[in-house]
């Protein structure tokens, strides 16, 4: 009996059935292009946002996870990375464990929140990791610049709309911008300095601003310089015809405070000489920043123009490294980095699939170094050679954009030969072989990171598995993750297809990866359909396999590959030795009776 249980497709669904007509239509040669730069979210069973669930936060990451997941994104600093995803783990665990259910409204007096110091140079990653952080467990984020703060009058008024651009984060929802993460950039620059003496007022002025919210203080929704927040109060009246006291309690928001503190190795190396005359353990001079920065103590923050209640409230500190060209090459090449993503989506938009050589983006890399502004220094390079290309080539009918090294050298020369419409041939050979060669490289870090990948999206997978995988990434713009949720989402319906089986001729199939990646092969490439497929394995399995469970009483079967593919070879097989081992079993009950012996001993 045909069964008419449809349900509203999810987005994603919508997405596929979209590209599935697009693809039929036109072939290859229109694609859906998946809106993803920054790492998705990740979507529970019920379709429902992990983390980000109203009135209470549903977390339970193990530090350990949280780093696994930033290892995805993020290249080199390993030390903030652990301090990072540690603390900030901590954090909200924490509350959730007071907030259980037995707990009793338990805490500890005076307890110290777990704000952070990151100290690292510029586009080194302090934002890219907070940002992943907070997405990952889905709480809200602000990022707000200290040297602002100090340019008015009103300092304090400063730091509360922070906090209240959290309730505008989390769709208003009070609850959830009271787990907030308020970040704010430039830290360094309020420190008081001995030189200027007019700004330091407002500096420490800053500083003392900050250190209530820091700890706890109530932050008030509405105030008269903002007429969104009284817009809503209105609203809120007109709607309920209440009055609500709205105000946000910052105990539970974590403080990220980042700046370069470019000072700040020298008064640590000052600080070490000064206390080692007469024990002999000296700093060496030669060493790197981050590593004279990790030695950094409060007397240190102090010394460069802190108030020590401001360095008491950041008991966390993380240091960020310099990156060199090796590791700019690395976030050039990482699958996941918006970098390039970014701009692949930006020539997607006109219908221009660019594929960058693995010499072009090391030959980026080391331009982008020069430049001394960290990762920053990529997107200004890659930008300012591609320009003309974003200029011209949507006008053209040039869809096959390759970036070999000479592309980068001679870019003028060469978009003025294709703007004529000569090379096109050299031109798309680069191509395939651009394409061919980054196909490699992205199977390649998919093996690399196989384990992880498998268990994240719980996905096993076989060579063939990661090859359509890298298929996926090649012709779409999408992180790595978003190439794998769409074979899964197949995965997952073959999965279906044994309780669908079971369900029609309560016989239980199991079917062996190599059949999953056969049935995969066949809906990918649309030469059948779930249903298709559902009912050649009816027609082919449900004669032999009932007649077999009616003769041995056998109700569980492997269907592999080969069975898919030789159904009548395969059952008259598994017949034949299933009908041997059945004599064999009644030949065993017939001696044990006779014999009155037990066998089984
Ligand atoms: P900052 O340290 O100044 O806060 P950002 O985190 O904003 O710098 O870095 C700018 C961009 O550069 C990020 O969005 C990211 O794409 C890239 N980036 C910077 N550092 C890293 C890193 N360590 N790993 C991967 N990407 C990075």
């Amino acid at each position: 009996m045909k069964e008419r249980n449809e349900k509203i497709p999810n987005p994603r669904e919508i997405e596929k059935e979209i590209s599935d007509f697009l693809s039929r239509k036109y072939g290859d040669q229109v694609k859906i292009v998946s809106p993803i730069v920054m790492p998705q979210q990740e979507e529970s069973d019920d379709g429902s946002t992990k983390g980000r669930n109203r009135h209470n936060i549903e977390f339970d990451l193990k530090p350990e996870e949280l780093i696994r997941y930033l290892d995805q994104y993020i290249i080199r600093q390993e030390s903030a990375k652990q301090i990072l995803a540690t603390k900030i783990c901590t954090h909200f665990n924490r509350i959730r464990y007071q907030k259980r259910e037995d707990a009793g409204g338990e805490e500890v007096t005076g307890g110290i929140k777990n704000n952070v110091l990151m100290i690292g140079p510029t586009g080194v990653g302090k934002t890219y990791m907070i940002k992943l952080i907070a997405k990952k467990l889905g709480v809200p984020f602000v990022k707000g610049d200290a040297t602002k703060f100090s340019e008015t009058g009103y300092v304090g008024g400063d730091v509360d709309d922070l906090v209240r651009d959290l309730f505008r984060e989390s769709d208003n929802d009070i609850d959830l911008a009271q787990y907030g993460i308020v970040y704010i950039d430039e830290i360094d620059k309020i420190a008081s300095s001995k030189n200027y003496v007019g700004a330091d007022v407002s500096r420490t002025g800053v500083q003392r601003a900050l250190l209530k919210p820091m700890e706890e203080t109530e932050v008030e929704m509405k105030v008269p310089h903002d007429p969104i927040s009284m817009i809503q109060e209105v609203e809120q009246f007109r709607k309920t015809g209440k009055r609500e006291k709205k105000s946000i309690n910052t105990k539970n928001i974590l403080f990220i405070m980042s700046g370069a503190f470019g000072e700040l190795p020298e008064i640590i190396k000052k600080r070490t000489t000064d206390q080692s005359i007469g024990f002999g353990a000296k700093m060496n001079t030669q060493e790197k920043p981050a590593s004279i920065l990790k030695c950094a103590k409060a007397e240190d923050l102090i010394e460069y123009g802190f108030e020590s209640e401001f360095v008491g409230r950041l008991p966390v500190k993380a240091i960020f490294e310099e990156l060199e060209h090796e590791d700019l090459l690395n976030i050039l090449r990482n699958p996941n980095n918006p970098v390039i993503l970014n701009k692949r989506m930006d020539f997607a938009t006109y219908g221009i699939d660019i594929k960058f050589s693995d010499e072009a983006l090391a030959y980026l890399a080391k331009q982008a170094q020069e430049e001394n502004t960290g990762a920053r220094g990529l997107v200004s390079v890659i930008e300012q050679v591609l320009i003309p290309f974003e200029t011209h080539l949507p006008s053209t009918n040039i869809k096959h954009f390759p970036v070999p090294i000479d592309v980068i050298k001679n870019s003028e020369a060469i978009l003025k030969e294709w703007l004529n419409g000569s090379g096109s041939e050299k031109r798309l050979a680069e191509f395939d072989q651009i394409t061919e060669e980054y196909r490699g490289f992205i199977k390649s870090y998919i093996k690399e990171n196989r384990n992880s990948l498998a268990s994240q999206h719980g996905l096993p997978l076989s060579p063939y598995r990661i090859g359509r995988i890298a298929d996926f990434y090649c012709n779409n713009v999408s992180e790595i993750g978003q190439a794998i949720k769409s074979i899964k989402s197949y995965y997952d319906q073959i999965k279906r297809i044994e309780i669908e089986f079971y369900n029609r001729h309560e016989i239980n199939i199991v079917l062996e990866e190599d059949a999953v990646d056969f049935m995969l092969e066949k809906l990918i490439d649309r030469s059948a359909d779930i249903k298709a497929i559902n009912s050649k394995l009816s027609t082919d399995f449900e004669y032999g396999l009932k007649l077999i469970r009616e003769k041995t009483g056998r109700n569980r079967f492997f269907v592999s590959r080969y069975a898919l593919e030789n159904p009548e070879t395969f059952l008259s097989q598994l017949i034949k030795a299933e009908f041997n081992r059945a004599d064999a079993d009644l030949a065993v009950a017939d001696l044990r009776m006779n014999s009155g012996d037990d066998l089984t001993t």
